[in-house]
């Protein structure tokens, strides 16, 4: 085993192969870039060395600097993480020139899986089964026209050197097909700096399905079964899991047989993931079709460790250090079932627009109060960290294990619903929308889940105006209290012998504006209007850090209740869902409607809005005299005694000085 290692990596990755390399006792190194300076992964590591620029060109793709570093700190072995340096076949060489062991396969292996299409060419060979397309060299624009009309449409055209779902183009009929071509080669060029391509028939009903290998130097190659990853945006991943549901033991030996194939074909060494795509024709039953290799750990890998109870990276280490594979494969078996979803900093409503920002409030599921390694967060990012613009929008994975699909499936709905994000959007709560959706639900799964789904899963609120706005009042209340616990002289609560207190709350929801009312009734009750809407308000406040917490009734719900308060915006958090609500002006202040004796006077400065009553009028003790507006509250002046109106000294609309008398009245 290594006493020392790079990790080539940053984020969630450089992380997790921290992580064991810890539990083992190997020493590790972090490389960073400027915006990474403070970054988790460096802090992760034991050392760490500066390599450069933001951008991931000036240093995490920097390799002569990486190999540098290695060298400068005496690091065995580089782990290339996923991304970046992790499939540059030229890196691997470069690390073995310099000696230092490349934690992943041969730069050959790399090499020939690199290309879709050359790799194609060997798979069929090797006899792995393949999507009918055209993967050759000669890429004549009339030739690749023809070859598509062959295969019959709809067709996908993919760019040869590409990766991350970039330039591959759906056409539908052979008129389409020029322009999606040259699309695609546009994009192929400037993502990839190729613009080759290759043309596979769509399969219809796709699912991904993708085999984890592992081979060895010794010439062992095994399979760890599974992941189904077909729920898909933009042909990306967001909830991959695994066991594949509805997978037979005989269809997952054939695919197992055709991955290790895949594998052996290529020699190859570490950690890899054969993806196919496999068909599910309307007769029934399912047919697998070799898609490409991926020749590294990939994102999803912690759903494998999962249900095999095993440590991949360790595997990583193992065999990158001349060790074998530590299990046959009659050794290794299937517990359970995992899901991961990939957290990302993106508006899903919005077209899955990636965002940036702080993460000011980031507050993960308690791990520990679940069963032990049954819901796993893996991240790069603390509090207070940003997401830049630099790096992918990937915040943390959320990974979640059970006895069965059904209990993974209510594990992850509830440590989604634990994950508390403010500072920027995420796609949190479109990720429970998806668990909780018929199609996943059922697990009737493939790559149009999504769209299928459109209209449970986009622009939802779950939790409701109601509870909204209850949550933004009591919030509001919770705030102040403490306040006042600092400061008991500044007492805000409302209650007066005489009079019920109306304050005011201008809030806005969904693009809407709406006023709401709170009135503090005699009994010490809080009693919170809205349009229509009128309830008694409770909440009993709960121990938190940052925010507040309640226990919160209003209208017959009880929830307990998360809120924070960034500038006028409310965060709501609760076990239905997330929502945000802003509280216009929030400079929240209390009023007073001093009643001493016949002279009734306004509490501070303001606006008189209406008189309830006129002069001769009989009036009783608690009867609501007048009412005035004041820092954006509004109070209702009450008869402090049962009396006679004898004259109001002002008229609606004006504008009064704090103290001034705003009606007599002749007590009885
Ligand atoms: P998976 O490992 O599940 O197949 P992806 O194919 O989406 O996941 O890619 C894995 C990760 O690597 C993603 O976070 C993606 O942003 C990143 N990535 C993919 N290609 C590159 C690249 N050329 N340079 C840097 N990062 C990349
Ligand atoms: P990338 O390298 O960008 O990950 P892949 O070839 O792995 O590209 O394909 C990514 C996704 O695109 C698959 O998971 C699947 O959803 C979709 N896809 C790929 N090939 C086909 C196909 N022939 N028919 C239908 N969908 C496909
Ligand atoms: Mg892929």
């Amino acid at each position: 085993m290594f006493t020392k290692i790079l990790i080539a990596n940053r984020g969630e990755i450089a992380c997790r192969v921290a992580a064991t390399a810890r539990r083992l006792g190997v020493r590790t190194v972090a490389v960073y870039s400027d915006a990474d300076a403070s970054a988790k992964h460096v802090a992760a590591c034991d050392e760490a060395v500066h390599i450069g620029g933001s951008a991931p060109k000036d240093s995490y793709l920097q390799w002569e600097r990486i190999i540098e570093a290695a060298k400068a700190t005496g690091a065995q072995a580089i782990h290339p993480g996923y991304g970046f340096l992790s499939e540059n076949d030229a890196f691997a060489n470069a690390c073995a020139n310099a000696g230092i062991a490349f934690i992943g396969p041969p730069a050959s292996a790399i090499l020939a899986m690199g290309l879709k299409a050359e790799s194609k060419q060997l798979m069929e060979k090797a006899g792995v089964p393949l999507v009918p397309g055209y993967h050759a060299a000669d890429q004549d624009p009339a030739l690749l026209q023809r070859e598509a009309n062959r295969i019959g449409y709809p067709v996908l055209i993919k760019a040869s050197a590409g990766g991350g779902g970039k330039g591959m183009r759906a056409v539908d009929k052979a008129e389409d097909f020029e322009a999606a071509l040259a699309s695609c080669q546009r994009e192929a060029r400037n993502s990839f700096g190729s613009d080759a391509v290759l043309i596979e028939k769509y399969v219809q009903r796709p699912r991904h399905i993708e085999i984890q290998v592992f081979g060895d130097t010794h010439g062992n190659c095994v399979y760890l079964f599974e992941r189904d990853c077909s729920v898909q945006r933009r042909h990306q991943k967001v909830l991959e899991e695994a066991p594949a549901p509805g997978m037979t033991p005989e269809f997952r030996a054939q695919m197992g047989a055709a991955a290790v194939a895949a594998a052996k074909a290529v020699n190859y060494v570490g950690a890899g993931t054969v993806e196919f795509i496999v068909e599910q024709p309307p007769e029934g039953g399912m047919r697998f079709y070799f898609m490409e290799m991926n020749t590294r750990l990939q994102v999803e890998h912690p759903v494998t460790e999962a249900i095999t109870g095993l440590d991949l990276v360790e595997w990583q280490l193992r065999v990158a250090g001349g060790e074998p594979l530590p299990l046959k494969q009659e050794e290794l078996r299937i517990h359970g079932h995992a899901i991961e979803a990939r957290i990302c900093a993106e508006t899903p409503d919005n077209n899955f627009l990636p965002a940036t920002g702080t993460l000011t409030v980031y507050r993960k599921p308690d791990c520990t109060a679940f069963e032990r390694g049954v819901v796993r967060v893996d991240d790069g990012v603390r509090e207070g960290d940003t997401i830049s613009p630099f790096y992918d929008s990937m915040v943390a994975k959320l990974i979640v294990h059970g006895a069965t699909r059904a209990e993974a499936l209510a594990r992850m709905d509830a440590a989604l619903a634990e994950t508390r994000i403010v500072g920027l959007s995420t796609n949190v709560q479109f990720l429970r929308h998806v668990v909780n959706s018929p199609s996943f639900a059922q697990a009737n799964l493939d790559t149009a889940l999504i769209p299928r789904e459109a209209a449970v899963l986009f622009h939802q609120d779950k939790v409701g105006l109601a509870l909204a706005v209850a949550s933004a009042v009591a919030q509001t209340l919770v705030a102040e209290r403490a306040v006042e616990a600092a400061d008991p002289f500044s007492r805000r609560d409302g209650w007066r012998p005489h009079g019920l207190t109306v304050r005011r709350f201008d809030f806005e929801y969904l693009g809407e504006s709406l006023l709401a009312h709170l009135t503090y009734l005699h009994d010490g009750a809080l009693q919170l209007t809205f349009g229509e809407v009128s309830g008694v308000l409770q909440f009993d406040t709960l121990p938190t850090e940052g925010g507040a917490r309640m226990d919160l009734q209003f209208q017959g719900q009880r929830q307990t209740v998360q809120t924070w308060q960034l500038g006028e915006i409310v965060h709501v958090f609760c076990a239905l869902g997330a929502t945000q609500i802003t509280e216009i002006d929030a400079l929240a202040h209390a009023g007073v409607a001093a009643a001493d004796g016949g002279r009734l006077t306004a509490p501070m400065p303001g606006k008189v809005l209406s008189f309830a009553v006129k002069a001769g009028d009989v009036i009783k003790k608690g009867q609501a005299l007048a009412v005035m507006e004041a820092m954006k509250m509004e109070h209702t002046i009450a008869a402090p005694a049962d009396g006679t109106v004898a004259e109001l000294l002002y008229a609606p609309g004006d504008q009064v000085s704090e103290g001034a008398e705003l009606l007599k009245i002749t007590t009885a």
